[in-house]
């Protein structure tokens, strides 16, 4: 069987809705298990009226919600025909934003929001997705089963980015999917969401849905995992970025997981871990372009001679330096200083040492004034926001000679506050000031990949 997860972007409006249906279609004999996400932009929306009604503006979050009622009303009445069908989904529309309005309105008057509840807000998402696609194949004379993700996900109760239990997931996915599967179903299921034990509904945090079917496709030891998304593939930079981004053809778990740390959306950051104990390639596809191989991410790779492959970029990043002239070198000191980050659940993305300092970058902040009292009682303590980590990868990079020095030479002028080369020294982290990193990423785009270095490899991004 093979997991095929569709993102926002891949299920917007009829017209993608109709090509999921055609690529999943195509590939029936292979007993996909497909994995869908919201449409593309519904769970911010959903987030923000949430956001409006702790702050009182109830009108303004029921206009946002009816906005987002109407646009999936738009998208199943041009994507199924048979007009009882669509009266019945409309009805179960609304009865679904009644609720979520009614949740609203509770979050208002208690004038509290938990992640709990917005878990409970951002589920309606995928869960309206799925019911949509799961109708329209339906209609298409698809055996369809719709399955809800809650009975198969279980989770922790760290609601907005839950942890997967994986023995649970196992049996439970083997017990309710796999049987089926075998008789020829075409399970459709929502990415993101997830449930406690006892039944409450969690989310697996922003960009979740890859993680899904990462989790899933291990648990029934798929053999493929497919991410269906709105670009060709893992690029060399961010399309957004640098324009003239080429696709790699194939790439590593290790090279991937690093690009997806270090901010390549195109993956959630955890999608790797569970393919790689199984070893299942994961496949990243457009869906607007069905015809393309995409970009194949394998445990073993054929050895290319491109020493960098892709470069990452992550915004919104805060360093903190820690100075302590008088304990640097005592025992002990590092792991005072990680125990605070680790008391407050927050974790460390670099670090950097020197004789009388440590710098280290961290992307949540929720935490920080308190996290700077306790490393005050025993270090001077400076914070610098507005940063970005800028990270350059490739399995080759560490026996390759001179990278180093390109990659400074092509910075020029441009500031680096802090140099990481990961242990696994297929990356190369720096710091910069966030306002500076988009140049910083096409700069590094024009030294590695223009012109393409090596065809094997790369591809540019065929026109649209
Ligand atoms: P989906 O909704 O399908 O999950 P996302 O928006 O989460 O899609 O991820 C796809 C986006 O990831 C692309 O549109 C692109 O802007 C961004 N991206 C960032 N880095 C890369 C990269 N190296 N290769 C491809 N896409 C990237
Ligand atoms: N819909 C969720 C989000 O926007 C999950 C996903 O799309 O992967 O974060
Ligand atoms: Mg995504």
């Amino acid at each position: 069987m093979i997991v095929m997860k569709f993102g926002g972007t891949s299920v917007e409006d009829a017209g993608a809705l109709n090509n999921v249906i055609e690529i999943v279609s195509r590939q029936r004999e292979r007993q996909p298990l497909v994995v869908l996400s919201a449409i593309a932009g519904a769970t911010n929306t959903l987030l923000d009226a949430a956001q409006l009604a702790v702050e009182g503006k109830l009108e303004a979050a029921h206009a946002s919600l009816h906005a987002l009622l109407e646009r999936h009303v738009v998208a199943l009445e041009n994507v199924i025909e048979e007009r009882s069908t669509i009266q019945e989904l409309i009805l179960e529309l609304r009865r679904r934003f009644d609720e979520l309005k009614n949740l609203c309105q509770g979050i208002a008057i208690l004038g509290e929001l938990t992640n709990r509840s917005l878990d409970a807000i951002a589920s309606v998402g995928e869960r309206l997705s799925s019911l949509i696609l799961a109708r329209a194949m339906q209609e298409r004379g698809l055996p369809v089963d719709l399955v809800d993700a809650r009975t198969f996900i279980i989770t922790d109760d760290h609601f907005a980015s839950a942890a997967p239990l994986f023995d649970r997931i196992d049996e439970k996915s083997k017990a309710i999917l796999s049987p089926r599967i075998r008789t020829g179903k075409l399970v459709v299921t929502q990415g993101f969401i997830g449930s406690t034990e006892s039944g409450v509904t969690t989310t697996l945090g922003r960009g979740g849905s890859d993680y899904t079917a990462a989790i899933v496709g291990a648990a029934l030891d798929a053999e493929e995992i497919q991410i269906w998304t709105d670009v060709d593939g893992v690029l060399t930079a961010d399309p957004r970025i640098g324009p003239s981004a080429r696709k790699l053809k194939v790439i590593s778990f290790r090279e991937a997981s690093e690009l997806a740390y270090f901010g390549a959306k195109v993956l959630h950051p955890s999608t790797i871990l569970p393919a790689v104990k199984k070893e299942i390639p994961v496949i990243v596809l457009n869906s607007k372009r069905p015809g393309l191989s995409g970009t194949r991410i394998v445990a073993a790779p054929p050895k290319s001679n491109a020493a960098v492959k892709s470069i990452a970029s992550k915004k919104e990043i805060t360093v903190i330096n820690i100075q302590s002239g008088r304990m640097l070198m005592a025992y002990g000191f590092l792991e005072s200083i990680f125990s605070v980050f680790s008391k407050h659940k927050t974790p460390v993305d670099l670090v950097s040492t020197s004789e009388v300092a440590v710098s280290v970058t961290i992307d949540a902040t929720n935490r920080l004034d308190q996290i700077v009292r306790e490393l005050e009682k025993f270090a001077d303590v400076n914070v610098f926001g507005q940063k970005a980590i800028l990270c350059i990868v490739g399995e080759q990079m560490h026996s390759t000679v001179g990278i180093a020095d390109r990659i400074f030479r092509a910075l020029g002028e441009i500031n680096c506050m802090m140099i990481s080369q990961g242990a696994s020294e297929i990356n190369m982290s720096l710091v910069i000031e966030e306002a500076q990193i988009h140049e910083a990423v096409r700069r590094l785009h024009r030294e590695f990949f223009e012109p393409v270095p090596e065809l094997d490899i790369f591809e540019p991004v065929a026109a649209v």
